[in-house]
């Protein structure tokens, strides 16, 4: 047996998190909560969701100890997501621990942005340097038909607050064909005007029956229609980041392309996520995970923590259904790529 010596233990204790694939994971997304005040179509299962419930949920202080353990092997961004991370009500406390124990270049939320106004001053005292707010629709009603709540008043108000204070704010939007595919433009233009970055995601099979392979949009006519009206550059340098970007000649924001299902970027995938109640996800797609749960409310020793995050990654899948065959929606094989996503719940698994 090859004896490693104290040092030799302290240096690979600090190794880097590499997949069985080379990939380097830099990225953690953590879930706070899996409960939501939305019930996004395209989200939440057409027979509902039921939340897991606060008992099941990890305290702050073993959110912020797994954040800091990742930081210690290589995790370098973290993303604060749900269900909906504001209903927590430390949200704030979870942001400036995080930030007073860590030193991560890059601290940031998902919101759907119901709750977050008067959160914008404390989320910033407390260090969060990030915002994402989801909106689809620029249009109340379709935004109501959408999220199931009359909150489109809220959400635009949070994201101008969010502008207005020098956030850097994206604004994420599901595109769906049939229902909100027609606002492209209209989505564009606000990305003209103002200094955000507008993205746009194809429709994932996340979520059972309420997905269907007509309903997904591709990226790729997406982006024929903003060419058709818009000067796009592409930046360079897209790295690990899932997204397309591109400026907008002549405007002040930007426009990011998602495409999950139509231009894999499993190859590039740099993120592990953590849910609600402390399982390690490798991958959206896949239930392969590594349950840590209950070694941090256990207080098991940083080593056994470690090890469980180096687990995950080591059976993070090399990717997903699209990974080869990419998704079309005429191809004979559309509703069984989809099918072997179908019980994935976003909501639950921290999006
Ligand atoms: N509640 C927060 C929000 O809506 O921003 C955070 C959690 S939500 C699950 C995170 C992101 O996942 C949102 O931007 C949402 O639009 C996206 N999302 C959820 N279901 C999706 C699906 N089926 N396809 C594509 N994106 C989806
Ligand atoms: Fe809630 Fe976000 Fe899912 Fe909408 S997308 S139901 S806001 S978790």
């Amino acid at each position: 047996m090859i004896q490693t010596s104290p040092a030799g233990r302290e240096l690979l204790a600090r190794a880097p998190l590499i997949d069985s694939f080379g990939r380097h994971v830099t990225y953690l997304r953590v879930s706070l909560t899996d409960a939501c005040n939305f019930k996004c179509t395209y989200c939440v299962p057409p027979d509902g969701y039921v939340p897991m419930g606060r008992p099941s949920y990890l305290d702050r202080e073993h959110i912020v100890r797994l954040v800091r353990l990742s930081e210690s092997v290589g995790i370098e961004r973290v993303r604060l997501t749900g269900g909906e991370p504001l209903l927590r009500h430390d949200i704030v406390e979870i942001v400036r621990d995080i930030k007073d124990q860590t030193t991560l270049r890059d601290i940031s939320i998902t919101t759907n942005g119901s709750r977050l106004k008067p959160l914008l001053q404390p989320l910033k005292d407390a260090g969060i340097d990030r915002i994402n707010i989801s909106l689809d629709s620029l249009d109340p009603a379709r935004f109501k038909a959408v999220t199931q709540v009359n909150a489109y008043q809220q959400v635009l108000e949070a994201a101008h607050a969010a502008l207005a204070m020098g956030f850097p704010l994206k604004l994420n939007m599901v595109v769906m064909n049939g229902l909100t595919a027609d606002e492209i433009i209209r989505f564009v233009r606000m990305a003209y005007d103002h200094p955000v970055e507008v993205r746009f995601l194809e429709f994932m099979p996340l979520c059972g029956s309420g997905w269907t392979p007509e309903k997904v949009f591709p990226i790729s006519t997406i982006r024929s229609i903003i060419r058709e009206q818009f000067l796009l550059e592409e930046e360079s340098d897209r790295g690990d980041q899932v997204a397309q970007v591109f400026k907008i000649m002549g405007g002040k924001g930007r426009v990011g392309l998602i495409a999950s299902l139509t231009e894999s970027f499993c190859g590039q995938c740099s993120r592990i996520r953590m849910t609600a109640d402390g399982r390690i996800r490798p991958c959206l797609f896949s239930d392969v995970e590594v349950p840590l749960g209950d070694l941090l409310r256990g207080n098991a020793p940083d080593e056994a923590i470690v090890a469980g995050l180096r687990e995950a990654v080591r059976i993070k899948p090399a990717g997903n259904q699209f990974k080869d065959t990419p998704f079309t929606n005429q191809g004979p094989n559309t509703s069984a790529q989809a099918d072997a996503s179908a019980a994935v719940v976003m909501q639950g698994l921290g999006g």
